[in-house]
């Protein structure tokens, strides 16, 4: 997006695809070169840029099918002054054009930011809120062994307290953390916990504690944590009383679209009356206020099942 405005030929990202999975092994490995590249660094643009690309982006999700879309942004972006107005006035563009589409930003925090720096991000997303944030995911290391969740438990308590909705990576690559993360309270929702499937414990725990679990289907594949599609444990959850949702996680780097997630679910074998819930049980956690939920509950209630669509995509590092 940023390389056509700049006249530039977009990046290829189906070439790096490819040199991801022919250099990298499945797993940890992957990950760690995806958070490695950005669409575009946040200091790329002006405000009418940022705008422009955050617009561009939602415009994506909803001309998908999208009427509920949720984008992560990195501290860089969350610094940037004014950044929920220019939000809301790309969400605006978007609304224009399709009058039933909400979008809320959620923050992207690294938990193993030296204390002063976290502090001063925690402080900016407390901030925020205020001025409509939704809510936070909390990112930390090590990722796919157990962690120490003494300054998460804090993080989590800010947030919860200035009204953020928490949500938490585990779960991706290994089992670790994701017993731990299920019982924070004011977590609300798990980002893959794909692994949970391996332990019958663990798939207690998330019904129990009615964890949404955020499916990301082609990430999943992508990045080596199921060997194909048709590993997937979405529909495991599912029958064992797990609430899930679909996101494309990084969709630009990925290749997806909230659409392919849906079509990726339905070659899963969901019914199309079974996406529709996907969608509902996504409004339903999503980070966003009760006026906007109640709303999209109704629109969704006047749809037809083949018409289901939309959900928590997720879009980190949009700058
Ligand atoms: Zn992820």
């Amino acid at each position: 997006m940023l390389a056509s405005r700049a006249g530039r030929e977009p990046y290829d990202w189906s070439a790096w695809r490819g040199d991801l999975l022919a250099e990298a092994p499945p797993g940890m490995a992957r990950l760690q070169r995806l958070s490695q590249v950005f669409p575009a660094p946040a200091s790329a643009d002006d405000d009418e840029g940022f705008v422009d690309r955050v617009a561009d982006t939602l415009l994506e999700s909803a001309a998908a099918g999208s009427v509920f879309t949720e984008v992560r942004f990195g501290n860089e972006s969350m610094l940037r002054p004014g950044f929920m107005e220019l939000f809301r006035r790309a969400e605006q563009r978007v609304r224009d054009e399709y009058p039933v589409f909400y979008a809320e930003a959620i923050a992207s925090v690294l938990l193993w930011y030296e204390p002063d720096r976290l502090a001063a991000v925690v402080d900016e997303c407390v901030r925020a809120a205020t001025e409509g944030l939704a809510g936070m995911d909390l990112l930390y290391v090590p990722y796919a062994t157990e962690a120490n969740w003494r300054v998460g438990r804090q993080v989590v308590d800010r947030a919860v307290d200035a009204g953020l909705g928490v949500t938490v990576h585990a779960g991706e690559f290994s089992t670790a953390n994701i017993g731990a993360v299920a019982h924070l309270d004011g977590v609300t929702r798990i980002g893959h916990a794909t692994q949970a499937f391996r332990d019958p414990w663990l798939l207690d725990v998330l019904a129990e504690r009615e964890v949404t679990v955020e499916c990301c289907l082609s990430c999943n594949v992508l990045l080596g944590a199921v060997p194909r599609l048709a590993d997937h444990p979405l529909r495991r959850f599912r029958a064992h009383g797990i609430k899930v949702a679909l996101g494309t996680d990084n969709p630009v780097q990925i290749g997806t679209t909230i659409g392919d997630e849906y079509a990726a679910a339905a070659q899963l074998g969901l019914s199309d009356a079974e996406l529709l819930e996907l969608t509902r049980t996504a409004v339903r956690a999503g980070f966003t206020s009760e006026d906007r939920r109640a709303e999209l509950l109704g629109h969704l209630d006047g749809f037809e099942p083949e018409g289901a669509m939309g959900g928590v995509t997720r879009e980190q590092r949009v700058g």
